[in-house]
């Protein structure tokens, strides 16, 4: 069987366990596959595509690549067009297709967790993992603030702006400014990440009143926002099983591969562990 070949390009590219989680879904369905860590910068993406990319079945793409990537793929299905950034790319006779799993991943994450994305939602950030969590949710919040720094305004309105015709009213504000009570609270900014794990955006009035607290990252598994949050009552999810998930909808699309909740399940508990030891190491 010949060997397929998939990687993630995105720079740097130290902290990533995706190696791990690829690894274990290409066993459950006996692929013979490698997926390898590319570190490209945004500047060198051009060169790049041409060369080493073009010559993968696929791809994932992570920070800070997401956006500018689109610029090079053949054809972008329709969601991600709307999105306005990829994480999935699948080459097949010399064209390339690209495709945003965060958002099926999250969705996924959410709905195993039983958490309920009807009510009224706050985003903090504006980047990449905002625009695939806001769309995500713009089908069947009631409304959604995204809660941001200046610097964001942007990029919020951006947002704003692609999901005007869905169901879901759209706001921006200050995160200094944030109103409560909130029913799902999500932060999709890096602030609390490792090495940087003390850092929380937001204060404990906000977080007392918060139903359910939602943190994208997912080094450490549990963040202080996600543990505060959990010591006054509220549902907490951490983001290690969206990013399994979105994993596992990327093998769906270059693979043709379905996956069942008690092997991803397995897959999430064992990058527990994993990143417990890569990060314990570095
Ligand atoms: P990004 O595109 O760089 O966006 C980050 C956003 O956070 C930007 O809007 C940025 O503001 C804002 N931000 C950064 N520091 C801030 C601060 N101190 N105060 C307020 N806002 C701040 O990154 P991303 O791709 O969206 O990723 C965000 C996080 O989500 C990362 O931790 C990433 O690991 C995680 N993530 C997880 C998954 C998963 O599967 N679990 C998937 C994707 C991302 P500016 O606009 O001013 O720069």
């Amino acid at each position: 069987m010949i060997k397929k070949k998939f990687a993630l390009i995105g720079y740097p590219l130290k902290h990533t366990i995706s190696p791990f989680i690829h690894q274990r879904l290409f066993k459950l369905n006996k692929i013979k596959a490698e997926y390898k860590l590319l570190n490209i910068k945004p500047e060198h993406l051009a060169h790049n595509y041409k060369t080493i990319l073009k010559s993968l079945d696929g791809y994932n793409i992570t920070i800070p690549n997401k956006i500018k990537i689109m610029n090079f793929v053949d054809k972008i299905d329709y969601t991600s067009k709307i999105c306005g950034s990829i994480n999935t790319v699948k080459n097949n006779l010399n064209k390339s297709y690209g495709f945003n799993t965060d958002i099926n991943g999250f969705l996924k994450s959410t709905k195993n967790n039983k958490i309920s994305l009807t009510g009224n939602i706050v985003i903090l950030g504006a980047g990449g993992a905002a625009r695939a969590v806001s769309f995500a949710c713009s089908n069947y919040a009631k409304t959604i603030t995204l809660a941001i720094r200046e610097t964001s305004f942007k990029k919020a309105k951006y947002i704003l702006y692609t999901l005007k015709n869905t169901p879901a009213k759209i706001k921006i504000t200050s995160i200094n400014n944030l109103n409560t009570p909130i029913d799902v609270l999500i932060n999709a900014t890096p602030v609390g990440m490792f090495p940087n794990q003390n850092a929380v955006l937001v204060n404990e009035n906000i977080l007392k009143n918060c139903k359910c607290v939602i943190d994208l990252i997912y080094n450490p598994y549990e963040t202080i926002l996600l543990k505060k949050a959990k010591a006054n009552g509220s549902q907490t999810l951490g983001g290690l099983d969206m990013l399994v998930w979105q994993a596992a909808f990327a093998q769906k699309i270059w693979n043709d591969v379905d996956f069942n909740i008690q092997d991803i399940n397995e897959i999430i508990e064992e990058s527990k562990l994993e990143i417990a030891r890569k990060f314990n190491e570095i």
